[in-house]
């Protein structure tokens, strides 16, 4: 018999955010009450997504208000700081640049591995453009 995530409704509860596990079979919807606070558990919507109810139900109210969901911040092209106007142009300044060696504390030219990590977002650079 599968394993189940059980959430508490009560806001107040701990059990609210720490799910209580039952097992029982994939057809039954039995009812369970809360060691704690004796409400009604509700069943976590599902393994992989979200574990916490009052999550989900914020998530279904964002959707319904057709609220966009904020994308996390755009990284402004830079290099060490200095910013570019793009991410080809930041990979340059890194060219032109070099970095502190770590271990020796002295300037140093980048290698074409470290460049290459810039690869990365010039390619999502690129993408974006093409929307
Ligand atoms: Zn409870």
């Amino acid at each position: 018999m599968p394993l189940y995530d059980y959430f508490c409704p009560n806001d107040e509860c701990v059990h609210h955010e720490e799910p209580i596990e039952k097992m029982h079979n994939i057809s039954q919807t039995p009812k369970f009450r809360c060691s704690e606070c004796n409400a009604i558990l509700e069943r976590g919507i599902s393994d992989i997504g979200v574990k916490n109810p009052s999550k989900a139900k914020q998530h279904v109210a964002n959707l319904k208000r057709g609220a966009e969901y904020s994308t996390p911040a755009k990284m402004i092209p830079n290099y060490e700081g200095e910013e570019a106007k793009t991410w080809e142009d930041a990979k340059e300044l890194a060219r032109k640049m070099g970095t502190t060696d770590e271990s020796t504390g002295k300037k140093r030219n980048l290698t074409e591995q470290e460049l290459a990590t810039f690869d990365v977002k010039i390619k999502e650079e690129k993408k974006e453009k093409v929307k």
